[in-house]
């Protein structure tokens, strides 16, 4: 009998025990560094000469592991793959396919400090960041296992005398999973795990800086039943493989995580109607944000400085829901920007393997000198009050940094940074903070902070995110519990974890009988 769904405590690290797991996890992970990946089409490995080599973003000399490339003849084959095993995949029982999804999170639970060591070695994940981000891959498997077991007999229409209507929901066909680096465990996971549940097969192109971590779920697919065929995995570059994948004519679906810029680019390519096409693609789009926390006079400041810079700083600023702007109402400013600064300070960056280190380092180069420049210019549009450098010699650090006084307009308050770096902008009341908050092309996260109800109420309307938080922070969605996704240009609208994603990833069918 499936029990209820709940979501996968977080670990307690003050505990000695659990101290000691991931201190395994990490020997466990030490031991198989550097290994080779191949492509698995079909259920066949293939290696190819071309490889993608991710490395440690906390330490770029050590190499995490090498990983096959797909070129454009190699997703060809993966395509024909999925859509031979589509023709019988599409018929297995719904319960079958969810158990698939149980017995992997039973396999993750169990190898689950291996695999937060991992993504703190590949990802540059601190111990708590990593331990959240396995444990949403698992959530997202027990989740949608019982969203698909609850959809799995369709659901009711009404019927008259004789007559006796049924709407089922039916799959889609191929799918391709393109999934970001940030979250990639979790993300790549659960977008690749609904598009299974639900009945499709897929394509996984994981980022090219995580790809380890996606291999190895792959083997746990595997392990845990999955048939040849329905999950094939082909990492590549994003233009070659990426383009020629969401062009294809046997493309049904893209379901894609990652930067405005590229999802913009595949929702463009896949609404063309290619030649053999008999449909048109359906995209789902988790775009980036720039979240903003709105602080009221009438507030808990600390509770306001303490959830700004958590949700700033947490996993160095590297969240789509990461806090960038911090709007304050005039009268309490200066208390929360100098008591946000002052909590800065006391935070430390360096290699997240030492679980005393707060934050480790930013992705790669191109995050590193990307990241610099913005604070480069957030120095001239506003004024620098803690951080403003890093330092790439051995991995790639930047120090959390505050830039306060900024215009509602400044490129630092309208620009997705995706590091370290936190803009503050002051407004003359409520009413302005709500218009500023609104005043970008995304709208994924926001938090207020506020002890006034009408104001909360007035924030409930207006502010216009997919996720609100009052009187907290504004990362950390909770499968099941917040579903996630946002507005405008941060997506498609969709809901990751919520209770009418899987849909996205079917059709309905209606059939009608006269008895
Ligand atoms: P990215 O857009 O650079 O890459 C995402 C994926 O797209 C990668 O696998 C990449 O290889 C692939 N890609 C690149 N070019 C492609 C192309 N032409 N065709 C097909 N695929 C291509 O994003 P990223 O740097 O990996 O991730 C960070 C971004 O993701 C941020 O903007 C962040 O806000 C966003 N994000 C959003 C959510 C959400 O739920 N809304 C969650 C996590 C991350």
């Amino acid at each position: 009998m499936v029990q209820t769904y709940k979501h996968e405590p977080f670990t307690d690290f003050s505990q000695e025990t659990n101290k000691t797991d991931y201190l395994t996890g990490l020997k466990t992970v030490k031991a198989y560094l550097g290994q080779d990946y191949d492509l698995v089409i079909g259920g066949e490995r293939i290696s190819t000469e071309d490889k993608i080599i991710s490395y440690n973003p906390a330490n770029k000399e050590e190499v995490i592991g090498r990983v096959s490339k797909a070129d454009r003849e190699l997703a060809e084959k993966a395509m024909k793959a999925a859509d031979e095993a589509f023709t019988t995949w599409k018929k297995v029982k719904a319960e079958v396919r969810a158990d698939v999804l149980f017995k992997a999170a039973a396999i993750i639970r169990r190898r689950k400090h291996e695999f937060s060591a991992l993504l703190t070695k590949e990802a540059g994940k601190p111990w708590n960041e990593a331990d959240a981000d396995t444990a949403e891959a698992i959530d997202f498997m027990e989740f949608y296992a019982r969203q698909m077991l609850l959809l799995k007999d369709g659901v009711p229409v009404q019927s008259r005398p004789n007559e006796d209507n049924r709407y089922d929901y039916i799959p889609l066909g191929v799918g391709i999973i393109i999934s970001p680096w940030n979250f990639p465990f979790a993300i790549m996971a659960g977008t690749t795990v609904a598009a299974i549940v639900t009945g499709n097969t897929v394509l996984l192109k994981p980022a090219s800086t995580t790809p380890v971590v996606a291999a190895k779920f792959v083997e746990v697919m595997e392990e845990a039943g999955l048939p040849k065929g329905v999950l094939n995995f082909v990492p590549g570059s994003g233009a070659e493989v990426g383009d020629y994948l969401v062009d294809h004519p046997r493309t049904r679906f893209v379901s894609f995580t990652g930067s405005r810029e590229v999802g913009t680019r595949i929702f463009e390519r896949a609404s063309k109607v290619n030649e053999g096409q008999i449909w048109l693609k359906r995209v789902i789009a988790e775009m980036g944000g720039k979240d903003t926390i709105v602080v009221d006079k009438e507030a808990d400041l600390e509770l306001a400085a303490q959830s700004i810079v958590k949700s700033a700083f947490s996993f160095s600023g590297q969240k789509c829901s990461a806090c960038s702007r911090a709007v304050i109402v005039e009268d309490v400013y200066d208390q929360v920007l100098n008591r946000a600064v002052e909590l800065t300070k006391e935070l430390t960056v360096g290699n997240p393997e030492d679980k005393n280190n707060f934050t480790g380092p930013v992705i790669d180069q191109n995050a590193f000198k990307k990241i610099i420049e913005y604070i480069e210019i957030g120095k001239e549009e506003g004024r620098l009050m803690v951080g403003g450098e890093g330092d790439d010699s051995t991995g790639y650090f930047v120090k959390p940094t505050i830039i306060a006084d900024l215009e509602p307009k400044a490129r630092l308050m309208q620009e997705e940074i995706f590091g370290p770096v936190v803009a503050f902008s002051k407004a003359k009341d409520f009413d302005q903070a709500i218009e500023i908050a609104n005043n970008t092309d995304y709208g994924l996260t926001g938090a207020v902070i506020t002890s006034n109800r009408t104001n909360m109420e007035k924030a409930r309307e207006d502010f216009h995110v997919g996720n609100l938080y009052f009187n907290r922070g504004c990362t950390g969605a909770i499968v099941g519990y917040q579903p996630f996704g946002g507005f405008n240009m941060s997506g498609t609208d969709s809901k990751a974890g919520g209770p009418d994603y899987l849909v996205l990833h079917m059709q309905g069918k209606t059939t009608s009988e006269m008895y």
